[in-house]
């Protein structure tokens, strides 16, 4: 391990509690004296946010959220912020809902309270992304940094398993992803692995019982630390492949992560051998790929990007895209052949220990 490195941990305020929303946010919002209130919900999560917001005055209630924060989407969310005099967005739902607050913070520098329904950890990251004309473009900004998360995993019991699923192997990606991305460092290394540890519980619990709130737990508090481990660590060939799947050819985000890692793993492990120890250990496998497929199967995971939209004519235009994107300390080469393979791979779920790079 190298211990010779630079860190920087980003200033948060994260209440955790099951069955707690409601206080937690009342309490939140009377600490940060807002008068203006716009809650950011989507359509069908309006009366679960109803009951979290019970406790507070809302000025403005905006449910247009579109997967991928489109920009005419960013842009009618800041003008009713801005029509309101908004001085505090609460944001309750999924990484979407989280995406289209963040944009608004992004413009506006309103500070956000955070209420996620997923795993996906966009809460805890400063990193904002915004879709125009096909192409997903993510950057970084303190202002987007929500002030606070009020995390309640009761409030994922009704998230269906499938997508309980996806959304937590999306946290899983972000701890792997953290291992080898461009700020990888022992803090952040640390953070991951328990993250690991925590999802692969968790999702395990969840599958033998999505309506009991242990395993809910369990993957709330990994995806957590997923999520503050990627957002130090920042975004590896994992996240830069998914990244351009979602944005230019519209895959849902967690089902596209969840499909792709076991092909990035796979990949970069014999080159990372560090991160594939700490990862194998995590998973309790004596390898990190096998620890991985076995979760997987387990859990029925994402396994073929085709089941998602993806087809074999996007392959060439994805490479394109991703290839100058993969950050250059990335622990295998990577070029546009073996790209082109692991995308066929990942797109016909073929068995990625089976792909052979030539
Ligand atoms: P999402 O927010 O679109 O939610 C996925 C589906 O689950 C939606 O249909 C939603 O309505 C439903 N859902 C959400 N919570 C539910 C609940 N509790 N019960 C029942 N249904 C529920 O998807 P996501 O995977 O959470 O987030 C994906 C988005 O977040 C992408 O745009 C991605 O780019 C972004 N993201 C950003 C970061 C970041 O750091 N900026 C990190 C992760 C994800």
């Amino acid at each position: 391990m190298n211990l010779t490195f630079e860190h920087t941990t980003l200033g948060q305020r994260v209440l955790f509690g099951s069955g707690r929303a409601a206080e937690n946010l009342a309490a939140e919002v009377a600490r940060f004296g807002a008068t203006k209130v716009m809650v950011i919900t989507s359509e069908s999560h309006l009366s679960m946010a109803r009951k979290v917001a019970v406790g507070i005055d809302v000025t403005l209630w905006h449910t247009d959220v579109v997967m991928h924060v489109p920009v005419e989407t960013a842009e009618a969310a800041r003008a009713a912020a801005g029509g309101a005099e908004i001085d505090l967005l609460i944001c309750i739902g999924g990484g979407s809902t989280t995406g289209l607050a963040k944009a608004v913070a992004l413009s506006t520098g309103i500070p956000i309270i955070a209420v996620p329904t997923t795993y996906a950890g966009s809460e805890a990251t400063n990193v904002w992304g915004l879709t125009e004309a096909g192409r997903k473009t993510t950057g970084v900004d303190n202002r987007v940094l929500p002030a606070t998360v009020v995390y309640d995993a009761a409030l994922t019991l009704e998230l269906p398993l499938d997508m309980s699923v996806a959304s937590g192997l999306n946290a899983v990606a972000h701890c792997i992803d953290s291992l080898w991305g461009p700020r990888a460092d022992p803090i952040n290394a640390a953070l991951a692995v328990e993250g690991i540890r925590a999802l692969a519980e968790g999702l395990r619990l969840i599958k033998a019982d999505p309506s009991a709130v242990t395993g809910r737990e369990q993957t709330l508090y990994g995806a957590y630390l997923a999520a503050v481990s990627f957002a130090s660590a920042g975004s590896g060939m994992h996240h830069k492949i998914c990244h351009v799947l979602g944005g230019t050819f519209n895959l849902p985000h967690a089902q596209t992560h969840a499909a792709v890692l076991p092909y990035v793993l796979a990949f970069n492990a014999p080159a990372a051998p560090e991160a594939e120890a700490r990862t194998a250990a995590a998973l309790g496998s004596d390898t990190a790929i096998e620890g991985l497929q076995l979760l997987c199967g387990e859990l029925d995971a994402p396994n073929a990007l085709k089941d998602y939209g993806f087809a074999l004519e996007g392959v060439a235009e994805a490479v394109e895209l991703v290839l100058p994107a993969i950050p250059a300390g990335n622990p295998r080469p990577v070029s546009a052949a073996n790209l082109a393979e692991l995308l066929t791979g990942a797109l016909n779920g073929a068995d990625p220990t089976n792909l052979t790079y030539t």
